[in-house]
């Protein structure tokens, strides 16, 4: 069997995808429409067109300009459920999808709506395509006000959304420390939920520490700059925290600057727990079934090493232990 059959067939979880940032053209192209936004392109090829980016600066940009196609709970539902059967395609089983309320809501989106539109997608993610997903919301780093403690007042509130699992930190991460946003983790925290920060992609190792210091970090998303200091990579090691590792991601937004330059193996070969992730697969033309396949063509990881990456996802996943005794099984 060919490695593209055998990474196809592999049962997999994802925990790092972007629920704004996974509406493939079509979809966007279909929802401007809908709303009345106008993209500049009128085709997926002119919408595609645009997704270059020189920084991370220009991708913020271009995500944040691309919300505007989401304006009822009929959008957000058939956005998650678009992805739902995406992933369902792919053989994903369990999904941690990161959606960011306060960008809705700073744009005059009703919460209300943004809510039962979730709640919808997730419904039909289970029902039409056999896809479980958790929720996590994650603060805007540079435009969500600390003190103002939306994210964490919604979902630790009666009013959040079902099925969150865990609270996130997103958006620019230089000039926008993790330990501005303690007060509004401690809080998700003490609510039963997970802690989940984006950290150590576009600033250094200093951020990661703050991140696992001050939110208590049960994952980091990405992290692949803890590199850059030998304790952290010893610490993590030693810990288990795991990394929401996405190559693809890092090379188009200049983390790094190739995929072979990409740390992924130094990572694995010094212990640390990794797992792969799209981060924004529509923006990086990218998809999980891909990721895999470039982390063996490229750097030499093996099936059976892509099949102890999914169980990592699954073990670092906030699913409830006996869902993941079912899928576990399905691992072998
Ligand atoms: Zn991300």
């Amino acid at each position: 069997m060919s490695s593209a059959a055998e990474i196809a067939q592999l049962p997999k979880v994802e925990l790092h995808l972007h629920l704004e940032g996974s509406l493939r053209p079509a979809t966007m192209l279909d929802l401007a429409e809908r709303n009345r936004v106008d993209l500049g392109a009128t085709s997926a090829e002119e919408l595609t067109a645009q997704y270059t980016f020189e920084s991370f600066d220009d991708f913020l940009h271009l995500f944040l300009q691309g919300l505007t196609v989401l304006q009822t709970a009929d959008d957000f539902a058939l956005a998650t459920a678009a992805l739902a059967e995406e992933l369902a395609g792919q053989n994903v089983r369990y999904a941690e999808v990161t959606t960011t309320p306060f960008n809705h809501h700073r744009r005059g989106i009703d919460m209300a709506a943004y809510v039962e539109g979730l709640n919808e997608g997730r419904r039909r993610a289970r029902w039409d395509h056999g896809v479980e997903l958790g929720w996590i919301c994650d603060i805007p780093r540079e435009l969500e006000p600390p003190e103002l403690g939306f994210t964490a007042d919604l979902i630790t509130g009666p009013d959040a959304p079902d099925g969150v699992v865990a609270i996130g930190l997103g958006g620019a991460e230089i000039g926008f420390p993790a330990e501005l946003f303690e007060a509004s983790f401690g809080r998700a925290i003490d609510s039963g939920l997970g802690s989940v920060p984006h950290a150590g992609e576009t600033v250094g190792p200093e951020s990661v520490w703050g991140a696992i210091r001050a939110l208590h970090a049960n994952r980091i998303g990405h992290g692949v700059r803890s590199m850059e200091d030998p304790a952290l990579v010893d610490f993590l090691a030693e810990t288990g925290i795991p990394l929401e590792v996405s190559v693809t991601s890092n090379v188009l937004l200049r983390v790094v600057p190739s995929v072979e330059e990409h740390p992924l193996r130094r990572l694995l070969d010094a212990g640390v727990t990794v797992t792969l992730n799209t981060d924004d697969p529509a923006y990086f033309s990218t998809d999980l079934n891909s990721e895999l396949q470039l982390a063996y063509d490229v750097h030499g990881v093996t099936i059976d090493e892509l099949k102890q990456l999914q169980r990592n996802a699954l073990e670092a996943s906030f699913a409830p232990d006996l869902f993941k005794r079912t899928v576990a099984a399905d691992f072998g």
